[in-house]
C-alpha cells in the first residue's frame, strides 16, 4: 500500500511537486518532533511544515482547541463574520505585537496562504500611497502568486527595484560584517535619492528580517534600523514579511523585535494558524484606506485555524518559547560551527534562534568576485581569492543521508546549497542532541 500511494501520487500530481520528491515518505501519524510513515519508520521532523509547526505536530493544546470548536457546534464556515473564535484569536495576536503598532493596529484576514497576505500588503501600500514601485531584496522569497513573485529575488517586474540584502557570507560587496551592511544600506539610500535611477516612486519596501528560503540569512539589526530610518524619512511604508520568522522562531516573538524596528505592515502566516491555513496582515490604522469589500476572499474565516492559532500564540507566550529558541538555537549553532571547522565542505553555518542554515560548498572552486575588493572576513572554507561555489549536489546528498537516518531537513538558498533546520520550538535538549548527532553522521557519510 505504501509503495502504491507513492507511485500513484507521483503519476497523478503535477510536475511542480516539490517536497514529495526529496522526501519520499507517506506520513500517517505524528506527534511533536516525530513523524511516522506508513512503512512504520519514524523520522525527526526538522522541516516542521517549512517552519509552520511552532509546537511540533499535533500538540495537545492545539488539538484541544480544535476539538473544542468542533464540540461547540459553531459554524466552520463564516466568511468574514465576527465570531467568539475570531475575537479570541485577534485579541491574542494583538497582545503579541510590537508597540506602538499594537496600540492602534488593524488586521486584514487574507486568503489561506502566506502569499495571499503578501498580495494584500502590496495592494494596501499601493492603494495608500497612490504609488506603484516597490523596494525588494535579492534572495527574497515572498510566495508564488504574481505580486509576491515579483517581490522575490530574481523576478522581473520593472516596477520592482531589487536591492542588495546584506550578508556576511557571499557578501555582494566582498567584505561582509558591519562594513558590508553599511555598503548595502548606502546602495539603497543612493538609489532612493537618485532622480535618474529609473526606479518608480516606491509604494513600500518589503523584507524578511531573516531570509528563509533564500538560505537562512539573518539581517543585521543595524541595517534593519537603517532601512526603517530611510523609509520613514521618505514616507515609504515598511512591510516586514514575518511569515517564516514569526511566533518565536528566531528567538524573539517577532524577528523585528531584535532590532527594535517597528514596521508599518506585518505579513503573518504559517505558525499563527497552529498548523492550519491562516494568513493575515496587521498594519498601522492610518494605512487602513480600503473601501468596504476592496479586499475580499471566501476563505478568510477559518475557525479551526483561528482556534489552533490562538492556542499556539498563547502557549508560545506563556511558556517563553521565544527565549527557549534563542538559547537552544545558539547552542545548536555552536555545535554546528564546530562541525564546520572540521569540514572544508561546510562553507558557513548561520542562523537566529531555531532557524538554522548550513551551507555546503566546493572549497576548491572559488568564484572570483569581479570588480569588488577581495578583503574577506576570515571564515571557514573561504579562500581569499573568491567565494567558494555552493554545492547543491552535496547538499542533496546530506539531505538523503539525513533521511536514511530518520531526520527530515530541507534545502534552501539561491543555489540550493543550504541545509535548513527548522525544528519545533518545543524541542528538548535531548532531541536537539539526537538531531545534531544524526546530522553530523549524515554529513560525514555524504562527504566521504
Ligand atoms: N513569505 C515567506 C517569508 C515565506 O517563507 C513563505 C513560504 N515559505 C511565503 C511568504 C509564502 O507563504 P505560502 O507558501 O503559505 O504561500
Amino acid at each position: 500500500a505504501y509503495e502504491g500511494i507513492l507511485r500513484r501520487q507521483s503519476l497523478r500530481e503535477s510536475a511542480a511537486r516539490t517536497y514529495a520528491r526529496s522526501l519520499p515518505i507517506v506520513p500517517v501519524r505524528a506527534r511533536g518532533l516525530t513523524i511516522e510513515g506508513a512503512d512504520g519508520r519514524r523520522y525527526l521532523d526538522c522541516l516542521s511544515g517549512a517552519g509552520t509547526l511552532a509546537l511540533g505536530h499535533n500538540h495537545p493544546v492545539v488539538l484541544e482547541a480544535i476539538k473544542k470548536v468542533l464540540a461547540s457546534g459553531a459554524p466552520l464556515h463564516v466568511l468574514d463574520l465576527a465570531t467568539p473564535v475570531k475575537d479570541a484569536f485577534t485579541t491574542e495576536l494583538f497582545a503579541t505585537l510590537p508597540r506602538p503598532l499594537a496600540d492602534d493596529a488593524r488586521i486584514q484576514f487574507c486568503g489561506p496562504a502566506g502569499t495571499d497576505a503578501v498580495e494584500a500588503a502590496l495592494k494596501l501600500v499601493r492603494t495608500a500611497t497612490g504609488r506603484t514601485g516597490l523596494l525588494a531584496f535579492t534572495g527574497a522569497y515572498h510566495g508564488m502568486t504574481a505580486g509576491a513573485l515579483d517581490a522575490s529575488g530574481g523576478a522581473a517586474d520593472v516596477r520592482v527595484a531589487r536591492l542588495p540584502y546584506p550578508r556576511d557570507y557571499r557578501c555582494p560587496f566582498g567584505v561582509g560584517g558591519e562594513r558590508g551592511a553599511e555598503l548595502a544600506a548606502r546602495w539603497t539610500e543612493n538609489l532612493l535619492d537618485d532622480p535618474m535611477s529609473g526606479v518608480p516612486a516606491p509604494a513600500g519596501m518589503i523584507l524578511e528580517p531573516v531570509q528563509g528560503e533564500g538560505g537562512v540569512i539573518p539581517a543585521p539589526d543595524g541595517w534593519l534600523r537603517r532601512m526603517r530610518e530611510l523609509t520613514a524619512a521618505r514616507s515609504i511604508p515598511l512591510i516586514a514579511d514575518e511569515v517564516q520568522t514569526g511566533v518565536g522562531r528566531t528567538g524573539a516573538f517577532w524577528a523585528v523585535e531584535h532590532s527594535g524596528v517597528v514596521p508599518d505592515v506585518m505579513v503573518l502566516s504559517k505558525a499563527i494558524g497552529g498548523s492550519l491555513p491562516l494568513a493575515v496582515i496587521v498594519y498601522r490604522a492610518d494605512l487602513d484606506v480600503w473601501r468596504p469589500g476592496a479586499h475580499a476572499g471566501t476563505f478568510r474565516g477559518n475557525q479551526l485555524a483561528m482556534a489552533a492559532g490562538a492556542a499556539t500564540l498563547a502557549f508560545v507566550r506563556e511558556n517563553r518559547l521565544a527565549e527557549r529558541a534563542a538559547t537552544l538555537g545558539a547552542r545548536m549553532l555552536r555545535r554546528l560551527q564546530g562541525l564546520a571547522a572540521a569540514h572544508r565542505r561546510v562553507g558557513d553555518v548561520r542562523g537566529r534562534g531555531l532557524m538554522i542554515g548550513v551551507e555546503l560548498v566546493q572549497p576548491d572552486i572559488g568564484v572570483p568576485q569581479a570588480g569588488v575588493p577581495q578583503a574577506g572576513v576570515p571564515q571557514a572554507g573561504v579562500p581569499q581569492t573568491g567565494v567558494p561555489q555552493a554545492d547543491p549536489v552535496l547538499a542533496a546528498a546530506v539531505q538523503r543521508e539525513c533521511l536514511r537516518r530518520g531526520l527530515i531537513v530541507e534545502l534552501g538558498g539561491r543555489h540550493s546549497g543550504v541545509v535548513r533546520l527548522l525544528p519545533p520550538l518545543t524541542l528538548t535538549d535531548e532531541q536537539a542532541e539526537a538531531v545534531l548527532d544524526r546530522f553530523a553522521d549524515s554529513l560525514e557519510a555524504a562527504v566521504r
